[in-house]
């Protein structure tokens, strides 16, 4: 490249998470929180400033109270109760008359002056050494917020109503909004904040948008309609490319182009090693219409359908018989394969539009899967009538998600056997021998997995949560995503553990985490005696070839040599040869 071509383009460098490339203008996404323009005002527009910040805080009102009454339909009154905090933001008599304090003495727009006396409210609640006040804080961040938007007349965020293709660039793009979005119009997605295994990056994965995350401060520095090249391979936004790198990308394209094509013929093929062990390859969706897409790129069935995504784009649970009529439409599709039905896994970074974020300081470690299952039995009933009543399809398997230990897995169990004999009771038509599986994701499964393969079916292995508590990095912060090391030591020892205890008690055992999708590290996972591997459909054919092109003994040989070595770079650089050997042209 020329100088003259580095210097006319700024490149942004951040996590490659989906691949592809994207060319386009940019729409910035800011959050709205954020901006709160100030601006002068005369004395006399002060009683319209009062009636505007009054009408915003009725409606505010009326917000949080119909989405209480939502939550108490969907959830249960308990639930809804924290909106009772939030109502008391409104009606804050404290707040309220600083507020018109303030807009008389400094006699600046309303929204300024709010935001500025509830920031200081809220830090000042916040510093206080009282739980109580600290969660206060909390709700008055969020009301803030939601004041602001609608003193600002803004509804949804820009981006659910784009109308033009662009490069969505945003601080933060929740699963949420990903499921929510038009996703005609999106070329390519970037964001501030993320890492591999955030949820955005795997949808983005699914719906096949190039993406790259974890780009630090990218909104500061860019501005709507802005030309870029998102690079979702090597995690590259470039700013004004330059024609020699249009040209190099063009080349890249091409020849990523005529791999992707060679991959197509192997859809009827098997994912079966020289040497004769096959693999079953499946693939992983969150939305129905995903389906599709798996048996297109060859795969073997849906190793993993996160059912919570259901959810994430409207206000309230479907009922067993909505649930019903979508699993059954999904097993019918993949029928004769099976279809891998995970229950409800809300929370973590996969909250609903109408859940707090903010509710939980540590929400990975929170109120989350099989936790708010248990705790919720009736939307949980509903659920597992509705996946059982599926199973007369004839494909169906079951498994709980976050599972800690067999007391928890009894309590699921004993649950799912209730359903089952209610069924029975009702007459309903189901298949009686449904396998149901646990996911290992939590590293006191993994080390109790002897005891847990007991009493079960099979394991799939969430190595996307297993390895984020193993090492204790969060899964979804881009500042620690370098310190998230699938080849750990530790995680390869606990992946062992599991796969041993389930081929020593006769089950079998998968993994559906994006471990599995990680083309370096296939012939560490099939050493281990992985059963079965669930990627995003994309990844298949790619996936297929590798274990085409690999033995099982060299890689049986290949976890020997890794369990001998210490670090996760050597354990790393050790697979990575293996895989270059064997498939160059499949990896980068
Ligand atoms: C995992 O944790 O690896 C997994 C597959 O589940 P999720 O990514 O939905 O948490
Ligand atoms: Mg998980």
């Amino acid at each position: 490249m020329s100088d003259d071509n580095a210097r006319q383009e700024t490149r942004f460098q951040g996590i490659g998470v989906s691949p592809g490339i994207a060319r386009g203008k940019i729409l910035v996404v800011r959050d709205d929180g954020d901006e709160v323009a100030r601006h002068r005002i005369q004395s006399g527009d002060i009683p319209n400033e009062i009636a505007r910040f009054e009408t915003a805080l009725i409606q505010t009102r009326a917000q949080i109270l119909e989405m209480q009454e939502r939550i108490a339909e969907s959830i249960g009154a308990k639930d809804a109760g924290i909106f009772d905090a939030h109502l008391l933001v409104v009606e804050d008599r404290t707040l309220i008359d600083e507020v018109l304090r303030k807009l008389v003495a400094d006699l600046c727009n309303v929204e300024f002056v709010f935001h500025e006396v509830a920031k200081h409210y809220a830090e000042t609640l916040s510093q206080i050494d009282d739980p109580y006040l600290r969660e206060r804080a909390l709700d008055i961040q969020d009301v803030t917020r939601r004041v602001i938007r609608n003193l600002q007349g803004k509804a949804p965020k820009s981006f659910l109503a784009m109308a033009e293709r662009h490069i969505l660039v945003a601080h933060n793009i929740t699963p949420s909004d990903t499921a929510t979005m038009n996703r005609e119009f999106v070329l390519g997605l970037a964001t501030d904040l993320g890492s591999r295994t955030s949820h955005t990056a795997i949808m983005s994965r699914s719906l096949g948008i190039p993406a790259v995350v974890g780009l630090h401060d990218a909104t500061d520095k860019l501005e709507t309609g802005q030309d870029v090249l998102l690079d979702g391979y090597s995690g590259l936004l470039i700013l004004d490319p330059t024609p020699d790198t249009l040209w190099h990308y063009g080349e890249l394209e091409h020849k990523k182009g005529q791999v992707a094509q060679e991959l197509s013929g192997l859809r009827e093929t098997k994912s079966t090693t020289r040497d004769g062990r096959h693999i079953v390859l499946s693939a992983n969706i969150e939305l129905p219409a995903d389906v599709e897409a798996a048996p297109r790129n060859g795969a073997e069935g849906i190793g993993l359908y996160r059912t919570e995504f259901l959810y994430l784009n409207r206000t309230t649970l479907p009922g067993e018989e909505e649930q019903y009529a979508t699993y059954r439409q999904v097993a019918e599709q993949v029928h004769p394969h099976p279809l891998i039905i995970r229950t409800f896994d809300l929370g973590g970074d996969k909250l609903a539009g109408s859940m707090d974020s903010n509710d939980e300081l540590n929400p990975f470690m929170g109120h989350r899967a099989i936790r708010f299952s248990l705790e919720n039995v009736d939307i949980f009933k509903a659920q597992l009538r509705a996946i059982i009543r599926a199973s007369a399809v004839g494909n169906v398997k079951i498994m709980f998600p976050m599972i800690s230990g067999l007391e928890e897995l009894g309590r699921a169990l004993a649950v799912f056997e209730e359903c089952k004999s209610e069924l029975a009771n009702e007459g309903q038509p189901f298949d009686p021998g449904t396998e149901v599986g646990a996911m290992i994701e939590i590293p006191s499964a993994a080390m109790c997995a002897d005891r847990l393969a007991r009493e079960i079916d099979f394991f799939s292995i969430g190595t996307n949560d297993l390895i984020q508590y193993a090492i204790a990095v969060d899964r979804v912060n881009e500042r620690v995503a370098h310190l998230y090391e699938p080849t750990h030591p530790a995680v390869l020892r606990l992946l062992k553990m599991v796969a041993d205890a389930a081929h020593t008690h006769g089950i079998w055992v998968g993994v559906c985490g994006e471990m599995a999708g990680d083309l370096a590290l296939t012939p560490l996972l099939l050493g281990l005696g992985m059963d079965e591997l669930s990627v995003g459909a994309s990844l298949v054919p790619r996936v297929k070839r590798a274990v085409q092109t690999l033995t099982y003994s060299e890689c049986q040989e290949l976890v020997q040599q890794a369990l001998e070595l210490d670090t996760p770079s050597a354990i790393l650089a050790r697979c990575t040869e293996m895989a270059q050997a064997c498939y160059a042209e499949l990896l980068g």
